[in-house]
């Protein structure tokens, strides 16, 4: 293989990029990012970057100078790749260039879901640090109420921030509980509590039918709920989830379904084309965690290279949350039906250790400000979901 290209400039890109050097891939490698910046962290966006605890977006970088030097890549960045002729092996871009590749790697992740209707000012997603700095701004001018759309984890990580700066927050959340599907519904309601424990309300199990700017044309003033109820906001922020990043590949034939459908070492339908990250659906899940961008880049890195699946991601899926002070950490695979067991701490005092079971078996772990004790059970976790070698 000669030339690679990676398409998206981010998290999942970088560590691809990573791993093809490391790997021993020594041709043309060309990275193409829609964004301007070079490849930055994203989590602090809804934490300490927002409370203005991390000062600017220098403090975000996911790579430097030296770096850049050793990868001796091409970035194209401030590009957007527009359509893919997978079989031409050609992407195009946006301003009527195209750029032939031997091996592709996409990496486009997600873009916030949006609510339909019009979105007066003083509205707001959360993606980009442009994003952050833009939300940033409206709550650092004296004390606002905050309406926080959406109870996942952008949603209750901005309600968290927002509350620290001494703003009134109320989260509304469509599920009757938010993040159950992560957690579960025991453990979902001990964090749902962190939010009254600092002040913020959380009404569930309603939708939003529309937001208010109060007749002015011009910014928001309130959010009109399904059930009728009217929460006045002088600052919205809308969490609501997001979609992958696959517009571009619509008519390039490659299998999309919620993201690019690919097998468990990320590699699409041809051999020369992987993905991984946000945008990608290995072997039919989509996660949208740090973690799983970073593991996978290296994997697809890999299989690309060999030009056929020789190695799959077998870690265990985790992510950790910051909300009010409490770090939360999740490892595993878990069902719905599987039970939840405290197996060290107290949910009263937010900080606690609790196994998911399963015939007797753990299946997953949480933590709630414990750590190190998570950090055990995480490995112990991964070391019995390891195939037995011979
Ligand atoms: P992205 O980071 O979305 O990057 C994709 C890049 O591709 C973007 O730069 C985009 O502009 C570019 N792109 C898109 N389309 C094109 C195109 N057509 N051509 C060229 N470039 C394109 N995860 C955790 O586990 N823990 C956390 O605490 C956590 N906090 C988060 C906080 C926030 C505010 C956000 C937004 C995410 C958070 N995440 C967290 C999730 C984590 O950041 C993502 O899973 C990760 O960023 C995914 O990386 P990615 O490279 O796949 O996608
Ligand atoms: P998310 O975690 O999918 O949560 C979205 C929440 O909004 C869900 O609970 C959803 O409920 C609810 N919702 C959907 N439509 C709604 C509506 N119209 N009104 C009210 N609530 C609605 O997505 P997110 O919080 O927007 O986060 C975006 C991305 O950033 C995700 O990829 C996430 O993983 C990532 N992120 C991760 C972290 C972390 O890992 N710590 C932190 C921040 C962001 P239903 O489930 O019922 O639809």
């Amino acid at each position: 293989m000669k030339s690679v290209a990676v398409i998206g400039a981010s998290l999942a890109g970088l560590y691809a990029a990573r791993a093809l050097r490391a790997q021993g891939f020594d041709g043309r490698l060309v990275i193409v990012g829609a964004e301007h910046h070079r490849p930055y962290d994203r989590p602090p966006l809804s934490k300490d970057f927002l409370t203005g605890a991390t000062a600017g977006p220098g403090q975000l970088a996911l790579t430097d100078a030296e770096e850049s030097a050793e990868l001796d890549a091409e970035w194209l960045l401030g590009t957007r790749a527009t359509a893919l002729d997978p079989h031409g092996r050609t992407v195009l871009l946006d301003g009527g260039r195209s750029l032939t590749t031997d091996g592709l790697v996409i990496a486009t992740g997600a873009t916030p879901r949006r609510l339909p209707g019009p979105v007066p000012a003083g509205t707001h997603t959360l993606r980009t640090v442009e994003d952050a700095q833009a939300l940033r701004a409206e709550l650092t001018r004296g004390p606002v109420r905050v309406v926080v759309i959406g109870g996942g984890f952008i949603g209750a990580e901005v309600a968290s921030s927002c509350a620290r700066l001494g703003h009134d927050v109320t989260v509304v959340e469509a599920a009757p509980l938010p993040l159950v599907p992560q957690l579960g519904e025991a453990m979902a309601e001990i964090c749902a509590a962190l939010h009254a424990d600092h002040g913020v309300a959380l009404r569930t199990g309603t939708g939003v039918a529309r937001l208010h700017d109060g007749g002015t044309g011009n910014r928001v003033t309130g959010v009109e709920l399904t059930d009728g109820r009217q929460l006045p906001a002088d600052v919205v922020v809308i969490g609501i989830g997001v979609r992958p990043r696959t517009d571009w590949l619509a008519d390039s034939g490659l299998p999309l379904n919620d993201g690019v459908c690919c097998d468990a070492g990320g590699v699409t339908g041809l051999p020369h084309i992987v993905a991984a990250g946000d945008v990608a659906r290995w072997d039919g899940i989509r996660a949208e965690h740090w973690t799983s961008a970073t593991e996978q880049a290296a994997v697809a890195a890999r299989n690309l290279l060999a030009g056929r699946t020789v190695t799959t991601h077998r870690s265990l899926p985790y992510f950790w949350s910051d909300q009010y002070g409490v770090r939360l950490q999740f490892a595993g695979r878990r069902l719905p039906t599987d039970t939840p067991r405290i197996v060290e701490g107290s949910p009263d005092d937010r900080s606690f250790l609790a196994c998911y079971e399963r015939d007797g078996r753990t299946t997953a772990v949480l933590a709630l400000n414990r750590p190190r004790p998570f950090m055990r059970l995480r490995r112990e976790l991964t070391r019995a979901a390891q195939p037995a070698t011979a």
